[in-house]
């Protein structure tokens, strides 16, 4: 479809082709907006994969997306973390099976460049989602609609902008909206290894004093049936000096990281190093614009918390405003957004809270620091309901889940039978 001469419009425009923007415009397609999702789809492999909790495959089971991924998963049934912060406490080493909350896998974990081509191949395929591969200009917020001029001279105009654009969100900017930053003295660096011994679908994770070093299952490739995924959070001064390591030396370096856990390590693939940063946007809406994924909210890869939020905000979203538009009221309106607002606030401030609050424990060295950690782990391996309470938690959170996560047998992709509504054009050439 040509649209180089025409101005687009549509219900909703999703700024940002992340996996948060592009799982938000499948929502919201499916559940019969006209949506135009404007963004670069980047696919380039950086090391990093995203464990996808049992509510998050909930929902790409229910947009029908998911058997697109068949073969490119791997479960994750135990998680286990070992104590290797030499804390004057001892703490306990725990250990967290999926089967015990009547789960085959807490999940999912997937590269996040396979999920996000995936998730672009099924936006085009999508009747009623126009996904265009380029940047936002401009964008500017009307009484009753929104205007975005396109990189390349389109415009597009819409009731409302969901800004999925990251975290220097240029909308979120736009629109007004404040945020709070902060950082960490860490780097993560993420790589994809290979290695002889099988993971067992055991994610492990190693608590230092720079933070964990997490080491989560990853399927296996032809030659490579041992594949996990790397992050590990080291100070500033270390990943200087491991950047200028050769693969083999760094392989060595994590291989006496994880105890020779998986044998002999080899890095496969490029790697990243990403500074770790939190930021909390003061208000997750503003006038026809509403916050996603990580312009609404970051903090460091602890517990693979974050597209996990970031797809509950894109399920909530679906919600507020199908739930809006079958009551004829307006999906921009300051009513509509404000009720949002609401449904995302507590579980974004606990999420980026408990990350915080867990990462600073490791970074502190202080005793009473270290013994409240131990006491915590030592409850949570000594108390059964304790730990499904905290491990259930994890996967499903404690509030409401959006009706897209909600428990409900799968239905099968057929692009075909999305929504009704359609994108409309005007010729302007
Ligand atoms: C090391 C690491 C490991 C992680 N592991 C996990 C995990 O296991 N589980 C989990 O749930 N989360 C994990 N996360 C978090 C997760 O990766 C992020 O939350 C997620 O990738 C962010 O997606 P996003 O779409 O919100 O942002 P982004 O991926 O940053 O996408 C934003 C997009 O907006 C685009 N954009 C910016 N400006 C414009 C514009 N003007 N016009 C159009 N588009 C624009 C950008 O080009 C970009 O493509 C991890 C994060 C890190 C750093």
């Amino acid at each position: 479809m040509s649209l180089s001469t025409a101005d687009i419009h549509a219900d909703i425009l999703v700024a940002g082709a992340g996996a948060a923007g592009l799982s938000a415009a499948l929502a919201l397609a499916q559940a019969g907006f006209s949506v135009v999702c404007v963004g670069h789809v980047d696919t380039r492999a950086n090391g990093r994969t995203v464990a996808l909790f049992e509510a998050s495959l909930r929902f790409y089971k229910a947009l029908g997306v998911w058997p697109h991924f068949r073969g490119k998963t791997a479960p994750l049934a135990r998680i286990a973390m070992i104590d290797a912060t030499g804390a004057r406490f001892p703490v306990p080493s725990v250990s967290f099976a999926a089967a015990e909350i009547g789960l085959a896998a807490f999940g999912e974990n997937i590269e996040n460049n396979v999920l996000v081509e995936g998730l672009a191949e099924i936006a085009a395929a999508t009747k009623n989602l126009f996904l265009h591969e380029g940047m936002i200009g401009d964008i500017s917020f009307g009484v009753d609609a929104v205007l975005a001029t396109l990189a390349d001279g389109q415009r597009v105009t819409a009731k409302l902008a969901a800004a999925a654009d990251g975290r220097m969100s240029p909308a979120r900017t736009k629109a007004g909206i404040g945020t709070r930053v902060w950082t960490y003295p860490q780097i993560a660096f993420t790589a994809l290894l290979s290695h002889p011994k099988p993971h067992r679908n055991i994610s492990t994770e190693f608590h230092t004093r720079s933070g964990p070093c997490t080491l989560v299952p990853l399927r296996g490739v032809e030659n490579k049936p041992n594949r996990s995924s790397l992050v590990w959070l080291m100070s500033p001064e270390a990943a200087e000096r491991r950047r200028a390591l050769s693969n083999s030396e760094l392989a060595q370096e994590i291989e006496d990281q994880i105890d020779s856990l998986l044998g002999k390590i080899e890095i496969d693939g490029p790697g990243g190093f990403f500074p770790m940063a939190g930021m909390s946007a003061n208000r997750l809406v503003g006038h026809r614009i509403a916050l996603v994924g990580e312009a609404a909210h970051i903090f460091p890869p602890l517990a693979a918390q974050g597209l996990n939020l970031s797809l509950r905000d894109s399920a909530a979203l679906a919600d507020v405003l199908a739930d809006a538009r079958a009551l004829g009221a307006d999906i921009g309106s300051v009513r509509t957004l404000k009720t949002y607002e609401i449904a995302r606030r507590s579980d974004i401030f606990i999420r980026t809270n408990g990350v915080d609050i867990l990462n600073r424990s490791l970074l502190s060295n202080l005793f009473p620091v270290d013994f409240l950690r131990g006491a915590g782990l030592f409850a949570f391996s000594a108390i059964g309901p304790l730990r499904r309470a905290l491990m259930r938690e994890g996967v499903l959170t404690h509030g409401t889940l959006p009706r897209l996560m909600q428990k409900r047998p799968a239905r099968r992709f057929t692009p075909s039978s999305r929504g009704t509504a359609s994108i409309g054009m005007s010729g302007r050439g």
